[in-house]
């Protein structure tokens, strides 16, 4: 459809809702361990964030959408991370990132948790270690694209 002088756009307030919530996706700020710094490294000119409207990192979770779990979690961690996600305001979504968040990675021991997903729900996981930003990158589309479409949990990034 071609939108421009004497011409409009007909849509329904639900789906111009969900593309603006897709284009402006929160991630908190949050870091576990080696993954993280792949994470940070999305926000640099290279990757550019900002043009998934994903820039804003913020520091509560009262205005953060997005969960990034980058890295092994420990159980010491486990409570902390649940509840900061409990803090965080619905709709919210979760992306696992690397091996380590995922199934426990090379820490197959008592004291990580052997995947994420047993403590909170993970809506995208991002294979990896680390993954790359563009893993990373294509994890966040994919939340977009369930944002979008509606649907959750499962999606497999690419790493
Ligand atoms: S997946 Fe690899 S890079 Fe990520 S936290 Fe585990 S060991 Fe570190």
């Amino acid at each position: 459809m071609e939108v421009g002088p004497g011409k409009f756009l007909l849509t329904r307030v639900d789906d111009a809702a969900r593309w603006a919530q897709s284009s402006s996706v929160w991630p908190l700020t949050m870091g576990l361990a080696c993954c993280a710094i792949e994470m940070m490294s999305v926000t640099d000119p290279h990757f550019d964030i900002a043009r998934l409207g994903s820039e804003v990192f913020r520091s509560s979770p009262r205005q953060a959408d997005l969960m990034i779990v980058s890295g092994r979690v420990a159980w010491k961690m486990a409570p902390v991370i649940k509840r900061i996600y409990d803090q965080m305001a619905d709709p919210k979504w979760v992306i696992s990132m690397g091996a380590c968040a995922s199934s426990g990675g090379v820490f197959d021991n008592y004291a990580i948790v052997q995947g994420v997903d047993t403590i909170i729900p993970v809506d995208v996981y991002v294979p990896g270690c680390p993954p790359t930003p563009d893993g990373l990158l294509h994890g966040i589309t994919l939340i977009q694209q369930q944002i979008r479409e509606g649907g959750r949990g499962g999606f497999l990034a690419r790493s």
